[in-house]
């Protein structure tokens, strides 16, 4: 969990490799369904390229089929999930008899924030990074998804990682902080 351009899809990706877990992003696989021409796609393509978020109702059942892949037998990591508080009160009811679930936040402040977006911008081809997009993005992470961060402290599963600096060293603190899992 983090803000747009906090570095959980960079993270997502070395833990899961390091843990050989599946690594879960929802967002990769809505662009990969708005690639689509199917009803689906053509559903879903707006809503990413305008920074808002799919139906938690969507969420939900895209999740549900993939946590039941053969991959998943080990754990996994979620990138970009869950992002309402909603969809982490679905996630308690999915993984009812599964106790070990922990919330990994990267904190990262707005400049460094914005300062890795716009040099995303000129790296990738994604049609959600126009600063205009971008900035939507923050907006509607702040008013849907930070909520969800306190989900998990109330819980007692969260763990806030420093996520600035360059991605060895965010990588190093993580591991670090999650020695004992
Ligand atoms: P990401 O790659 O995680 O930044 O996601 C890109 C876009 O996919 C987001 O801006 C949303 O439009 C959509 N998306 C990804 N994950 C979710 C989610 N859990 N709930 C709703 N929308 C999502």
């Amino acid at each position: 969990m983090g803000p747009p351009g906090a570095g959980k899809g960079t993270q997502a990706m070395l833990l899961a490799k390091d843990r050989e877990i599946a690594h879960i992003s929802t967002g990769a696989m809505l662009r990969e369904v708005s690639k689509q021409g199917t009803e689906l796609g053509r559903l879903v393509k707006p809503i990413i390229d305008a920074g808002e978020y799919v139906t938690d109702e969507l969420i939900g059942r895209i999740i549900q089929e993939r946590i039941k892949q053969p991959d998943c037998v080990n754990g996994f990591i979620f990138d970009g999930f869950p992002r309402t508080v909603e969809q982490a009160r679905m996630l308690s009811n999915m993984l009812e008899d599964i106790p070990s679930v922990m919330l990994l936040y990267l904190t990262v402040t707005r400049e460094e924030v914005i300062s890795r977006l716009e040099k995303r911008r000129g790296e990738q081809n994604r049609e959600d990074d126009s600063v205009e997009i971008q900035l939507k993005r923050l907006r509607v992470y702040k008013e849907k998804t930070a909520p969800v961060v306190d989900y998990y402290r109330n819980k007692g599963c969260l763990i806030e990682i420093d996520g600035s600096g360059g991605i060895g060293s965010v990588n190093e603190r993580l591991k670090k902080s999650i020695s004992h899992i």
